[in-house]
């Protein structure tokens, strides 16, 4: 599989076994699609095929996963080359949803959220009795963006670049931020504080951990209605609503009496899935949405995703970590430091022609599903820790950490060092990047 493929991911059906009275057969055959009689009768042993060859032979590893020395605890391994067997693959990958709202030019599509010039700070504390303020964190330093009907923007960026923060500060919908944030076409600050939280309804979060997001004592049933009663909804149409977000998301309509406790991490991110969809809202607000799953469950998530997407015409404004996750589902991507934006712009134009070298060295970090160019790559190695988020000096951020600042000719680094390089990408250009010299 090609490392931007946008196709579906394909989910592995069913769970992985209880270790306890385990089969006779292959312990993957229930869930393996090319499973034959002898699978499920006798366990296959793990047998060295190769010491080069690096043809994936297991259907349960993906591409890229073999390791130098080949090995393969499967009977038909000897029939499996690349993933395929008699040129079909193991798992074929359905279609991606169509949709109506793709085929539309961006710029003939709603904005259902612009954000301009946001900045969110947060008081730095010095002293262990007598508290007091001595300066501020940046979290958010002066970001703009907008999304677009049927849109994945994702934001990418190390641990504590402010990704978490920026969602949040959207979702608070203070009359106290700073900057600009419009949703749907209208501006937060100009509306009242009863019309805030009517507007409320188009726009939720879904959180990483849908545990700790799902309140234990509540039902299924009464996770999904909560923000149904808070909008108003009538009362006689919830059990309906409800019944038919379990649907939407692939939950069974059964299980409405559950609580959240009884079922698996896939199913509870459903759940919070459909609860933030209660509001039929327009822009869902996700902060690393399959981040706690595990690797066999993410890719159902992730369709799912899809799917609602193209059917809703939803906008997603998304944080992840894992960016072959984020090259999948992402339209447009954003790639923070520090608090700012450093390039911004089309998935595939960020990813594949990055101009920034903070971008650069966070694409060098993704595996690529093919050995022999994932040995030859070169790495880019970023030297020391992320500066304080507490200095607000004019210059370039990422000055501290470039590995080839010392290479610069000196009236180039005075201009890194003391002069703010603002996004720019030429006229009417929607790739964007902060860099003087790039
Ligand atoms: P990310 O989600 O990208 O990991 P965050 O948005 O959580 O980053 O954090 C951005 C910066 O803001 C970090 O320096 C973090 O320490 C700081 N920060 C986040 N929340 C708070 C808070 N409630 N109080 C003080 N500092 C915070
Ligand atoms: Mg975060």
């Amino acid at each position: 599989m090609h490392h931007n493929d946008n196709a579906p991911l394909v989910p592995i059906k069913g769970n992985p076994p209880i270790l306890i009275n385990l089969p006779d057969g292959c312990p993957f055959a229930p869930r393996c699609p090319v499973a034959v009689d002898h699978c499920h009768t006798r366990e296959p042993a793990l047998e060295v095929i190769d010491t080069i060859d690096q043809t994936v032979s297991h259907p349960d590893t993906a591409p890229g996963e073999a390791e130098l020395v080949h090995s393969s605890a499967c009977w038909r391994s000897g029939e499996i080359h690349g993933g395929e067997i008699d040129g079909k693959p193991v798992f074929p990958v359905p279609p991606r949803p169509a949709s109506d709202i793709r085929e539309t030019p961006r710029d003939e599509r709603a904005t259902t959220i612009k954000v301009d010039h946001l900045v969110k700070t947060f008081p730095l504390i010095k002293g262990a009795l007598l508290k007091r303020r001595v300066g501020s964190v940046y979290a958010v330093d002066d970001i703009s963006f907008d999304v677009r009907a049927g849109e994945t923007l994702s934001i990418v960026g190390e641990s504590g670049s402010g990704k978490s923060t920026t969602l949040l500060e959207i979702m608070a919908m203070s009359h106290d931020t700073v900057g600009e944030i419009e949703l749907d076409g209208k501006r937060l600050k100009t509306l009242s504080r009863a019309q805030r939280r009517a507007e409320r309804r188009n726009i939720q979060m879904v959180f990483q951990d849908p545990m700790g997001a799902l309140d234990p004592r509540f039902t299924v049933y009464d996770i999904i209605a909560e923000p149904l009663h808070t909008l108003g909804f009538p009362r006689d149409g919830i059990e309906a609503r409800v019944n038919e977000l379990m649907n939407l998301v692939g939950l069974d309509p059964a299980h409405i009496d559950r609580f959240p406790g009884a079922f698996s991490g896939g199913q509870r991110q459903r759940i919070g899935i459909a609860r933030a969809l209660a509001t039929n809202p327009k822009v869902l607000a996700l902060d690393e949405p399959v981040s706690a799953l595990d690797v066999s469950i993410q890719a159902g998530v992730i369709n799912l995703l899809a799917e609602l997407q193209a059917k809703l015409e939803l906008s997603y404004l998304l944080v992840a970590h894992d960016l072959s996750v984020v090259r999948h589902i992402s339209d447009r991507v954003a790639v923070l430091y520090l608090g700012g934006i450093v390039e911004i712009g089309d998935v595939d134009a960020v990813f594949d022609e990055s101009r920034h070298p903070y971008t650069q060295a966070l694409l060098s970090a993704i595996p690529i599903p093919d050995p022999t160019v994932e040995r030859t790559r070169s790495r880019v190695v970023l030297k020391g820790d992320l500066p304080s988020p507490t200095d607000n000096e004019p210059g370039c951020r990422f000055a501290s950490r470039y590995p080839l600042f010392q290479t610069l000719p000196e009236q180039d680094r005075a201009r890194c060092l003391h002069e703010t390089p603002a996004l720019h990408g030429g006229e009417g250009a929607d790739h964007l990047v902060a860099c003087h010299f790039r």
